[in-house]
């Protein structure tokens, strides 16, 4: 069950700060998110193709669902009719698959590219020269990628109790930001979005200018 009191009040602390907030509802049943739901919320955030597949029929259609997992080529075309906001863009092969689905269903689908700054090897994203290349590729092929739209980074921390470690990703992740706005960006009002920030580190993501926290455990409860 998610605890709406928490919510509520996380909710109005980002608010004051125009943070969205995304709730997190990876492996919580379709109750636990009705009942988020039905006390205002609309941002959901999942992980997991299948499981996203399955639980969007379920719940009310006004739902913004953002898929914020490793999403792989071949999975796209499954979540292309209806997400919301694609997290986790690591590639240019995936930018153009998006593209091309999004197309098919008529639609323009809205994506963040993610960055890697963590010191773990097993988070994925682009480093800097690899975000700045594909961001030459895009600007390059931009007439035929009509149907995605970037609108700002992703990024995690590295999981670790040293503060000052993840304040230093965060700003890296903001800076990186800054610097794909003003060289491709400058002109364009929807590159606007920094999502860092889970449970464990939004505030300091928030400190460091995120616009977009990802927040579960906090919410629903701990995961098995
Ligand atoms: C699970 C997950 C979250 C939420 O994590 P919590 O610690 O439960 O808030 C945020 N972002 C991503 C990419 C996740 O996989």
């Amino acid at each position: 069950m998610p605890d709406i009191a928490s919510w509520k009040k996380l909710k109005a602390e980002l608010e004051e700060q125009n943070v969205t907030l995304i709730a997190v509802s990876k492996k919580k049943p379709v109750a636990d998110i009705q009942e988020l739901y039905d006390a205002g919320e609309r941002n959901f955030g999942e992980n997991y193709v299948q499981e996203l597949v399955e639980k969007q029929p379920q719940l009310p259609n006004d739902i913004h669902w953002h898929y914020i997992g490793h999403l792989q080529t071949n999975k796209v075309k499954y979540i292309a009719p209806f997400v919301h906001l694609i997290h986790a863009v690591h590639s240019f092969k995936l930018l153009k698959e998006i593209n091309k689905r999004a197309a098919e269903n008529n639609r323009v689908i809205d994506v963040l590219l993610q960055l890697h700054v963590a010191d773990e090897e097993t988070k994925h994203g682009l480093d800097n020269a690899g975000v700045m290349e594909l961001m030459e590729y895009y600007k390059a092929q931009q007439a035929d990628l009509q149907n995605v739209r970037i609108c700002g980074v992703m990024g995690m921390a590295t999981f670790t109790d040293d503060d000052d470690q993840v304040k230093k990703e965060f700003a890296e992740i903001k800076n990186t930001f800054t610097i794909i706005k003003d060289t491709y960006f400058m002109d364009k009002d929807y590159f606007t979005q920094c999502s860092m920030g889970m449970t464990g580190d939004y505030k300091i993501a928030v400190e460091k200018g995120s616009t977009m926290v990802r927040i579960g455990s906090m919410i629903f409860g701990a995961r098995n």
